[in-house]
This record gives C-alpha cells, structure tokens and sequence, in this order.
C-alpha cells in the first residue's frame, strides 16, 4: 500500500487500540500517538501539565479539551508524522474531532474497534503495563513473553485507572462524550467498523482488511 494514512483508533477504554496502534505503526512505518501516553509520561516525570492532569486520568475522567488538543498539535507538528501517523485515544470528544479539522489535519480513516462493555471490564482486569518502556500487555489475550516481567525485564504494574470502579466511570464517559464521534465521522465517509476479536491477531486482520478497503 503506497497511500499516506492518517488514522484515527476509536474504541472503548481496553478495547485494544493501543495494540492495534503499535501493530499497524510498525508494519506501515508511522508514529502511533497516544495522548493518554503522553499524560502518563508527564505525570511520571512532574511536569506542570502532568501535574493538572493527574486528578481528571486517576478519577477516569477525560483532561480538558485544550490540554489535550494542545498536547497533539505540537506532536503532529514533528517531522516524523509527515509520512502520515495513527491517533490511539485522539479525539476524545467533538470539540477535539473539531479542532483536528481547524488544523487543516485531512484524517484518512477512522477505525472503531468494537467490544461490549460486560467484556470491557473483564478485559481491563487482566491489563498490565509496564512503566519503564510504556508496553501494554494482557494476561490473557496478550502475555509478554517474561511472565510478570516486561519484555524489557521491568515488573509489570495495574494501571489506577484500570481499578474495576473506575473503569465503569470511564466507560460512562466513552458513551457519552467519544461514541457521538462515530457519528461525526460516519457523516465525512470515512468511518470503518471492526469488531473485536478473543485473539488479538484475529482484531488485527479485521484491522488490517479495513484499511484495505
Ligand atoms: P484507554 O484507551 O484505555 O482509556 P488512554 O491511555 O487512551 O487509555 O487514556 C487514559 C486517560 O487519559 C483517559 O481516561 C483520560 O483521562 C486521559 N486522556 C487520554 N486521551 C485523552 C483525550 N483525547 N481527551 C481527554 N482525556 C484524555
Ligand atoms: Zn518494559
């Protein structure tokens, strides 16, 4: 495939985009950007914006609007996203989806990753990450191959956020405040469904099959 894609992932908190992110950013040579990466690495390190941002990530509720708009406009500006890139987590909310338009940012396709909530949160109690390198894993559907460890050798952590009473706030906040994005992007045409498989090279096919459609 020679075009350029700007992708953007959308899908429920653990539906699986920062996976599919990392697969389709290796195989196509393109920057995967996960905003709530970046607040994590803020958070970890005490920067100003980190510092506002923790109590909105650790209640499950989304950061303002023009944090996180912010946050990608100076990201897309890096030269490495002129080959084109994968938004994991970006937008989040209408006024975010809006904002990418008055960038003058032309997103190619959007993939919603589909999986139902009773699954979300069983999903999220397996989820580990590590906090040394930023890899995901699950202990089910995605083990690292060193067990409790990371690949890089770090022990895997849970995520605050992934505790089962806020995983339900944060679910809330998907339906209520990301999934309209479905429709908005439905409305432009470039829209693509895929829906979550038990194995995640099977979601992969759907994915990859989608961006070649
Ligand atoms: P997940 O996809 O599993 O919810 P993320 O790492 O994408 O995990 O996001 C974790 C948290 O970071 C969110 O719950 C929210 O608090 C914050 N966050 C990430 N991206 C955005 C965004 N685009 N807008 C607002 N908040 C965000
Ligand atoms: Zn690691």
């Amino acid at each position: 495939m020679s075009r350029k894609i700007k992708l953007i992932l959308l899908g429920a908190p653990g539906a699986g985009k920062g996976t599919q992110a990392e697969i389709i950013s290796e195989k196509f040579g393109i920057p995967a950007i996960s905003t709530g990466a970046i607040i994590r690495e803020a958070i970890a390190s005490g920067t100003d914006m980190g510092k506002s941002a923790k109590s909105y990530i650790e209640s499950g509720a989304l950061v303002p609007d023009s944090v996180v708009i912010g946050i990608i406009k100076d990201r897309l500006a890096e030269s490495d996203c002129d080959a084109g890139f994968i938004l994991d987590g970006f937008p989040r909310t209408v006024p975010q989806a809006e904002a990418l338009d008055e960038m003058g940012v032309e997103i190619t396709d959007v993939i919603s990753i589909e999986v139902p909530d009773e699954k979300i949160v069983a999903r999220m109690s397996g989820r580990r990450v590590c906090k040394k390198c930023g890899s995901t894993f699950h202990i089910e559907y995605n083990p690292s191959k060193n067990g409790d460890n990371c690949v890089c050798g770090e022990p895997l952590t849970i995520r605050s956020d992934d505790a089962p009473e806020v995983v339900l706030d944060r679910l809330r906040v998907y339906h209520d405040q990301t999934e309209p994005l479905k429709d908005f992007y439905s409305k432009k045409g470039i829209l693509k469904t895929v829906i979550g498989q038990e194995k995640l090279e099977d979601t992969t096919a759907l994915t990859l099959a989608a961006l070649e459609k």
